[in-house]
Parts: structure tokens; C-alpha cells; sequence
């Protein structure tokens, strides 16, 4: 058996693959030289046609740009009409800002349980969680999985609740035979490099309700009516600020990165499927490791790839084999510890709802390296690696 790194042997590989990484292109850095040289930096056309070809991409009506993920789900928040006194309920797997967004407006989170098999918002959990200051469901397509749609619209609409689509890891996945633009009320995404496409640091909010569209257009531009574009073009300097709002902006130059980022996302989706077939059919044979679950009335995305050990069969718990892979420089990550874990959400004594099913399943969970630059040696890299850290802990 061949002795593991941690241990004094060689490295399954010698330089660190890390779990995510951006491709950036010639024409890509074109794109971006060329707004340079223009008259705009901020907000100009490029935003504007970044908006439409998103829209148009993610079959939805309305795409408003914004300044990263973060700031997008701060502006559906909003757009959602989310304020003090109000409550939201937020999946309990998935990143910080999923749930933070629905604090910077004031309002009170409940967190809901995941399916064991999607690591999705339970929504036979979510009836539970509704009160008369319930407002809102912000779900996530955990992996990039489409969360139940269907279910969570039939919860929305009966309860009066406005439907929010965390989707930082689902472009271009579909639900259903449908795209994702049409599911929820309002729908983020975020392009941090790690994402499907990257501007760097930047976001969208997608919905089909014109309303909800003004809001967001107001909120990423300190609750102004207008935008300095607008007002050249209507040859006036008059503006008024309607509402509080923040500097939330995109930049032209950014915009143009993912104008030419998203002419890739399809080649880029068909490698990560690619790439999550090759890992399923490997785990498939490892009985240590417990494969992602693909429901068969929907497509990932392939965001990340998330297994989940089985550690009746192992001797070391997910922090040694953390330790041992990244030892093999294969660079592995975990995503997330279940958000009411964290001590903000602990503060004021033990948050609301329930996360039992997210904080047993995080005990066992383990991000590998997924993105499209990844050779076919890489994946082999990393399956060998995981066989062999599983076989020297196999109990
Ligand atoms: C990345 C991510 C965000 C935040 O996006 P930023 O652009 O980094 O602010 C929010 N939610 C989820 C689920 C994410 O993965």
C-alpha cells in the first residue's frame, strides 16, 4: 500500500489543485481592454447588455446587475419588501450571506432543516417554521442542484410568501424541464472566480415582475430614481433619491468580462458534468464514500463536488482525511458548516428552527476539485488520492 504523504511518502501530485479556479481567455482580456479605452467605466451600455444576454441565458424577463453574490441577495431582500418585524426562513446548508441578507434588512431568520439524499431546503420541514410574521423562503441549489421548486411555489403561494432563489451555484441548471429564471420570485447569482462565470467580484438578481426589477435598478443605486447613464441620455441633472438605498454598482469593464465569460458557459457546463461523471462512476465502487445523489427530474450545475464518507468504515474522522488530502496537495474544502453553527447566529442564545440532518451531515462532508480547466489527469489525480487515503484509514 502506498504510504500516504502526511506520512513521509510522496504527494499523489506535486502542485496543489485547488477545488475551483476561473478560466480566463484572450478574449476575455480583450473584452475588458476594450471598455478601458472607452468613455465608461461604470455603470455604461456593457451593463445593460450584460443584463439582457443573463436574462435571456437563464430564461428570465429581468436581470439587474450588482457588485458581487452578496449584494445581490441583499437587494432581493429588499426587493422582497423584507424588514423588521419580519422573519424569512433560510435552508440551514449553505453559505452566510444566504441567510445575512435577510439581517441587513432587519429581519429575523429561521433556519429549516436539508434533505438527507440533496442536502436541500426539507420543504416537508417548512410548514412548521410558518408564523404570521413569516415573509419570505430563501433556498439554495445546494452543488448546484435545483432545490423543490414545485413544493416551495405551492408553500409560497399559500402562505402569501415571496419566493427567493439563492442560485450562486446553479447557472444553467434546470428543474423540470425548465430553466432556473422563472422558479422563485427573485433569483441571485454571484461570479466570484470560483462560480460558472467570474467578473471578478460581482452578482445578479433575476425576475420575471417588472416591480420587483424597478426596486432592485433603485436599490443598487442609493435608492435613486435615475442612474448617471439615464440622466447624460436625458440630457438633465435632476435625480431623486426615493428610498435608502446603497452603491451596489457593477463596472462596464466587468460586465464586459462576463458578456464574454457567458458565450462559454455551455462548453464550460458540458466539462463539469463531464468531470462529475467520471468522479460518480469511480465512487460508485468506493463503498467508504458516498457519491452526490442526482434526482432524475433535474440537472446540476456542478458548482462543487461534495462527498460524504461513510466513517463506520473508517478509523479517522473527515479532519484527518482533510488533512491527509491536502497533504497529497489535492485541495479539498468543505462546504458549509450548517449557517445556525456559526457563533453571529449563536450570540443571542440558540437561533430558531431546525438543523439537525445539516449538522450531522456536515461531520462527514468533503468538497473535491471541480472546474472546467481540470485535465483528465487531474480528475484520475484526484480519484487515485481519495482511493488511496480511504484504503490506509479503511478500517
Ligand atoms: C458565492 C456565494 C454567495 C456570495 O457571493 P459573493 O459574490 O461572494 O458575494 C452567496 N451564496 C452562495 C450559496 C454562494 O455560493
Amino acid at each position: 500500500m502506498a504510504r500516504l504523504a502526511i506520512e513521509g511518502g510522496s504527494p499523489a501530485r506535486s502542485q496543489l489543485l485547488p477545488y475551483g479556479r476561473q478560466t480566463v481567455d484572450e478574449s476575455d482580456i480583450d473584452a475588458v481592454v476594450q471598455v478601458l479605452r472607452s468613455d465608461w467605466l461604470t455603470t455604461g451600455p456593457k451593463v445593460a447588455e450584460f443584463e439582457a444576454a443573463f436574462a435571456e441565458q437563464i430564461g428570465a424577463r429581468f436581470a439587474v446587475a450588482v457588485s458581487n453574490g452578496t449584494a445581490a441577495l441583499h437587494a432581493a431582500a429588499y426587493a422582497a419588501g423584507l424588514g423588521p418585524g419580519d422573519s424569512a426562513i433560510v435552508t440551514a446548508m449553505t453559505f452566510v450571506a444566504s441567510a445575512n441578507c435577510v439581517r441587513y434588512q432587519g429581519a429575523d431568520v429561521q433556519f429549516c432543516d436539508v434533505r438527507r439524499d440533496t442536502l436541500n431546503i426539507d420543504t416537508t420541514l417548512v410548514e412548521s417554521l410558518i408564523s404570521p410574521v413569516t415573509s419570505a423562503i430563501v433556498a439554495v441549489d445546494f452543488t448546484g442542484q435545483p432545490a423543490d421548486f414545485d413544493e416551495l411555489r405551492m408553500l409560497a403561494d399559500a402562505h402569501g410568501l415571496i419566493l427567493i432563489e439563492d442560485a450562486a451555484h446553479a447557472v444553467g441548471a434546470t428543474y423540470r424541464g425548465r430553466p432556473l429564471g422563472a422558479l422563485a420570485d427573485l433569483a441571485t447569482f454571484s461570479f466570484h472566480p470560483v462560480k460558472h462565470i467570474t467578473t471578478g467580484e460581482g452578482g445578479m438578481v433575476t425576475t420575471n415582475n417588472p416591480e420587483f426589477a424597478a426596486r432592485l435598478r433603485t436599490f443598487r443605486n442609493h435608492g435613486l430614481s435615475s442612474d448617471h447613464h439615464q440622466r447624460e441620455s436625458a440630457g438633465t441633472w435632476e435625480y431623486q433619491m426615493v428610498d435608502l438605498g446603497y452603491n451596489y454598482r457593477i463596472t462596464d469593464f466587468q460586465s464586459a468580462l462576463g458578456l464574454s465569460q457567458l458565450t462559454k458557459l455551455e462548453g464550460w457546463l458540458a466539462r463539469r458534468r463531464s468531470i462529475a461523471r467520471k468522479y460518480q462512476a469511480a465512487f460508485a465502487g468506493m463503498p467508504e464514500v458516498e457519491a452526490p445523489t442526482e434526482l432524475s427530474d433535474r440537472t446540476s450545475a456542478w458548482h462543487i463536488y461534495v462527498i460524504r464518507f461513510n466513517l463506520d468504515l473508517l478509523r479517522v474522522g473527515r479532519a484527518d482525511i482533510y488533512k491527509a488530502l491536502r497533504a497529497e496537495n489535492i485541495g479539498v474544502n468543505v462546504h458549509y458548516r450548517p449557517v445556525p453553527c456559526q457563533p453571529y447566529y449563536q450570540r443571542s442564545g440558540p437561533p430558531r428552527g431546525h438543523w439537525a440532518v445539516a449538522a450531522a451531515e456536515y461531520e462527514r462532508m468533503l468538497t473535491l476539485p471541480i472546474f472546467p480547466a481540470m485535465s483528465d489527469a487531474d480528475v484520475d489525480d484526484v480519484i487515485g488520492a481519495v482511493a488511496k487515503v480511504v484504503q490506509h484509514y479503511r478500517r
